[in-house]
């Protein structure tokens, strides 16, 4: 219906009424703006409309703030992060030449809520639908986080402008004319009491939506054929929207997931650039198709819960549960993970230069300095006294590992060989052993060590320390939340 619309009354009557309708809710209030970006088509046209609905406002009217954020969920296609960073960065620029108070950001996760921090130091499984643990996480907390923070600077709620569309129209024209906004163009947040939903393009049809950008360039200057050129050959054209619900579809199902995204049966995000001679990306393929097929085997996986609990699949109890990847799974795909980075790295030197092409000059990171440190901290505290993080890193990159600020294991190599012919001997879970030690060393020195005693009955407590009476009370556990325990 909308497409006819456009062609009954000419694009540029439907584009006047979204600025008309953009203008009215900015001016309705003092409520600060954010408009969530994701590179996409939809966010694309949504900052598009705003920014020339805002800018042609005298400059008196244009001083309410908005805030334009792209969540960075640190695995992002390369080729699609930098195409956003452009983005960003010509968006600022813009603003500031037009004098629009405006700021565009890129969010992250907090850095022990990686998709790195959680799978390689906590031993998260790679996520699949049933456990979900990475939308939440890397996607949406950031941007509530971040709304959170400009109400409370505010003191008042926020509206949150997002390129989500219907098929419906909710007599939005009769809002406009009645100038009545709170309730019928604004909706409340699904997930943020504090924040309104506003949705300048929810009447414009998927067709519409490339009219509008393919007819024009963006008020910041950026090619929108480029943009059409990152969908072209997908056999889906779905985007990843701004998550606003952690039950929504997977994000994975589009070119604008995350590169490792093991959610979706069949990778969008890569084999769309690799089908249009990006090779430089297939190390990237290739690990995230292993991430898939390691996902269930159980040399990679405890078979406990992180909480040391046991579980069995089915009723007959002679098939234990998977837990955790365990810390020797880890160390592999960490491994792994960083000859990943070094093939991609030579890839992209000994590849021609195309539209979306990285820099020969710059080294690509798959996993930061500030995760990896975050991961070796993990891995000593679950007993990983040799400190093998660096050495891994050192191996495999032939370069230096950076000095770290880990506290460097507290027990020397004999000392904790020793340790580990005793428990033997002696017939004492190491695991369990270890985790007591290295309790007692965060704790030594303290004056007051509150919560010791229930962290000493947490460890003593785990099933696998009873594992002989756990078999017999254990069972009927279902694996759903298998690693987040
Ligand atoms: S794209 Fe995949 S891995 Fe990334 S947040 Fe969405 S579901 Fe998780």
């Amino acid at each position: 219906m909308a497409i006819n619309y456009i062609s009954e009354y000419g694009k540029e009557t439907v584009l006047e009424q979204i600025y008309t309708e953009i203008q009215l809710v900015y001016l309705n209030d003092s409520r600060p703006w954010v408009i969530g970006y994701s590179g996409g088509k939809d966010s694309t046209l949504t900052t598009m409309l705003v920014i020339e609905a805002i800018s042609r406002l005298p400059i008196e009217k244009k001083q309410k703030k908005i805030y334009i954020l792209s969540t960075d969920t640190m695995v992002e296609n390369p080729l699609i992060k930098n195409y956003i960073l452009r983005n960003i960065d010509l968006i600022n620029k813009y603003a500031k030449a037009k004098k629009i108070n405006l700021s565009a950001t890129i969010l992250q996760p907090k850095m022990t809520e990686t998709f790195w921090t959680l799978l390689l130091g906590k031993g998260y499984p790679s996520p699949r639908q049933k456990f979900r643990w990475c939308t939440h996480r890397m996607k949406i907390k950031p941007m509530d986080e971040f709304v959170d923070k400009i109400v409370k600077e505010y003191d008042t709620s926020a509206i949150v402008v997002l390129g989500v569309r219907s098929a419906e129209s909710n007599s939005r024209r009769q809002s406009i004319e009645n100038h009545s906004v709170d309730g019928k163009i604004l909706k409340k947040h699904t997930t943020n009491n504090n924040a309104y939903v506003y949705a300048p393009i929810e009447i414009l049809s998927n067709d519409d939506v490339w009219a509008c950008l393919l007819n024009s360039t963006s008020p910041w200057g950026f090619d929108n054929n480029l943009l059409l050129s990152l969908y072209r050959d997908a056999s889906d054209e779905s985007e990843c929207p701004i998550q606003q619900d952690v039950n929504a579809p997977s994000c994975g199902q589009s070119r604008f997931g995350c590169w490792v995204c093991t959610v979706v049966s069949k990778d969008k995000s890569l084999s769309g650039f690799i089908q249009n001679e990006y090779d430089e990306l297939r190390p990237l393929l290739k690990f995230r198709n292993h991430l898939t097929d390691i996902r269930d085997r159980a040399e990679y996986r405890q078979n406990y819960r992180m909480n040391g609990s046991i579980y069995f699949l089915g009723d007959a109890k002679d098939r234990r549960g998977l837990g955790p990847f365990s810390v020797q799974g880890r160390k592999k795909l960490f491994r792994e993970l960083l000859e990943t980075e070094v093939n991609f790295n030579k890839a992209i030197k000994e590849s021609e230069d195309k539209r979306f092409s990285l820099s020969k000059d710059d080294y690509q990171h798959l996993i930061t300095y500030e995760e990896m440190e975050i991961i070796r901290a993990q891995w000593i505290e679950e007993g990983d006294w040799n400190d093998t993080l660096p050495t891994i890193y050192e191996e495999v990159t032939k370069k230096p590992y950076f000095e770290g600020y880990v506290n460097q294991p507290f027990i020397s190599k004999d000392d904790q060989e020793l340790l580990e012919s005793l428990c033997e001997e002696n017939e004492v879970n190491e695991d369990i052993l270890k985790s007591l030690i290295a309790l007692e060393n965060k704790h030594v020195g303290l004056k007051h060590r509150p919560g010791i005693i229930a962290s000493i009955d947490k460890i003593l407590s785990r099933d696998i320390v009873h594992e002989e009476l756990a078999v017999i009370y254990q069972g009927g556990h279902n694996e759903n939340n298998e690693g987040d325990n």
